[in-house]
């Protein structure tokens, strides 16, 4: 665009009379029209034109009118309209009638323009608008000669189309307003509906999971009663039945005693049997008396300071006797000094001697071997063997009371031992864990707490 014919005017007219405001109006939709505004947009500036027009000649009696185009900052193109009134505007300053106007353009301001003070209003030309060449805004302006300003009249019946256009508008949207009113009320209804559905179904749950509790403190009562009558009724029988066991032993060494009558050496032999069973049985009350006693929560751990290479000295002694095949060598390694503990000695013993029993017991060839290490805050005893193994799916079993490994090698016992171990190192505060696979040996690993329970 070069400078002269960007500063020409498109249009150029005067504001004198009331009917001018019209002229005017018809005229600013005219043009917006042929530089490319959106038919909304020129209603707008239409306007917004013959507000501003109404309060100048209002207030200053009269303004020169001109349309221009400008490139903006931001390299698209603005309509512009430049209203310079006749005489000064009262303070300088310009105060639409209506707060609206500057609603309906992009900028609406008063400028001061080599000395002459105008005021202005703009709106940006939408990317479809036909690029303002020199050449086009010539044919502009000859257009904009062309079309001379129809009367007051015509501009009306314009207007009032205007109008009824946009009331239509407003209809529509006030319709589609209550159709999305109406559809927003049912989402809500769906909603409420909903909620209530979920508030009932989360009561009902509660209401389950409330009676499951009550039902589950009853089972939990019941199970507590029923175990604590099983310990008591093992407690009571054992009792009852160690004092016949020891008489038949002490009678059965009475009648084998060089002072009594001589036996038959049938006679001897039956009494022998007679005291091998009762012995065995004997043994099996004792197991049960201990087990009942551990369950009820009759042993009290006497913790104290213990030494184990004392302990483990005890150990390697007692269990010597139990070693009979010469292929299986009974190893029990000297903890490392110090080797100081708080727990109950005799308990512990109890306890190691029945896993070390077990694999002198159940290992055919290799070694049977106790140790101790020191991890952090704990001991750990692993009592580890060469025999048989013990297949992973049976590794909870066999803690339960009375199980036997099906199949295996009978060799004595009552099946007890194990679950008396783990009880007695749970009153220890610590745990008693099994692995072993069949064919690879087993490791009982008893876990203390240093300090005591
Ligand atoms: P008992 O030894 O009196 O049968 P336990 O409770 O001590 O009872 O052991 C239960 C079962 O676990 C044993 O009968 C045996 O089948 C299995 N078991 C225990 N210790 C070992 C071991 N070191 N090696 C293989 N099997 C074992």
């Amino acid at each position: 665009m070069t400078g002269e014919s960007a500063a020409l005017p498109l249009l150029q007219m005067a504001l004198r009379v009331e009917h001018d405001i019209f002229v005017i109006r018809q005229r600013g939709r005219e043009v917006a029209a042929v530089v490319g505004l959106e038919h909304q947009d020129q209603v707008r500036i239409a306007t917004a034109l013959s507000e501003v027009a109404r309060d100048l000649l209002r207030t200053t009696g009269g303004a020169d009118v001109s349309f221009h185009i400008d490139a903006a900052a931001d390299s698209r193109f603005h309509l512009r309209a430049d209203l310079a009134p006749v005489s000064p505007l009262p303070d300088g300053r310009y105060e639409p009638q209506s707060g609206a106007v500057s609603r309906l353009v992009d900028t609406l301001s008063v400028s001061t323009v080599d000395g002459v003070t105008v005021v202005r209003m703009s709106r940006r030309l939408p990317a479809s608008a036909p690029m303002p060449t020199p050449a086009r805004l010539a044919e502009f302006r000859t257009e904009l000669g062309r079309t001379a300003p129809s009367s007051a009249l015509e501009e009306l019946t314009v207007q009032n189309a205007q109008l009824i256009a946009a009331l239509d508008e407003v209809r529509s949207q006030r319709d589609e307003l209550a159709v999305l009113n109406e559809e927003l009320a049912e989402t809500n209804r769906g909603v409420l509906a909903l909620y209530n559905q979920l508030t009932e179904e989360l009561e009902e749950t509660n209401r389950g999971v409330v009676a499951l509790y009550a039902e589950l403190d009853e089972k939990s009562a019941q199970l507590r009663a029923a175990s604590e009558s099983k310990s008591r009724f093992l407690a009571n029988v054992s009792h009852e039945l160690r004092a016949p066991v020891t008489a038949i032993i002490g009678l059965g060494r009475l009648l084998t005693d060089s002072a009594s009558d001589p036996l038959t050496d049938e006679q001897g032999r039956q009494v022998d049997l007679i005291r091998s069973s009762a012995a065995d049985l004997l043994g099996l009350v004792n197991e049960l008396l201990d087990l009942a006693k551990a369950e009820s929560g009759r042993i009290e751990p006497d913790l104290a300071d213990v030494d184990l290479r004392p302990v483990f000295g005890q150990l390697r002694g007692t269990l010597r006797a139990l070693a009979t095949r010469p292929e299986v060598e009974l190893v029990v390694e000297e903890p490392a000094a110090p080797a100081l503990l708080r727990t109950d000695e005799v308990l512990l013993g109890q306890v190691l001697r029945n896993l070390l029993h077990n694999g002198l017991k159940f290992t055919e060839r290799g070694e049977v071997r106790l140790r101790a290490r020191q991890h952090g805050d704990r001991w750990h005893f692993e009592v580890s063997d060469t025999g048989p193994g013990i297949a992973p799916d049976l590794h909870d079993r066999i803690f339960e009371e009375f199980y036997q490994v099906p199949g295996a090698t009978r060799v004595g016992g009552t099946g007890l031992g194990l679950p008396y171990a783990r009880r007695l190192v749970t009153l220890l505060g610590g745990t008693l864990e099994l692995t072993s696979a069949p064919g690879q040996g087993s490791t009982f690993t008893v876990s203390l707490p240093v300090g005591g329970m």
